[in-house]
């Protein structure tokens, strides 16, 4: 009697869009904060779509009430999710 293995194997991959826009870069990844894939912006792309000044996105961010990452070589990636959002009150702008 012979016996046949049936061996299933799953793959993940992920993807990454970068948008440069008159020097500004915006790419999609995953935000662990938002727990889903967000648009993550640049420093400079934060401030022209917010408005808001750097010092400012830069306090949001240590204060935890913006979500961000920061790459190995010290550049800041806003989450556009939780920038987008009114810091203090929670609803989307
Ligand atoms: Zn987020």
């Amino acid at each position: 009697m012979t016996f046949a293995k049936k061996i299933l194997i799953t793959t993940e991959s992920r993807e990454i869009f970068i948008i440069r826009n008159g020097g500004t870069e915006i790419f999609t990844d995953h935000c662990s904060g938002c727990a889903t894939d967000v648009e993550l912006l640049t420093l400079e792309a934060a401030v022209l779509l917010s408005g808001i000044a750097v010092r400012e996105i830069v306090r949001l961010a240590e204060t935890g009430e913006i979500h961000f990452r920061e790459t190995a070589s010290g550049h800041l990636y806003v989450c556009r999710r939780s920038l987008c959002r009114d810091v203090h009150t929670g609803v989307a702008r």
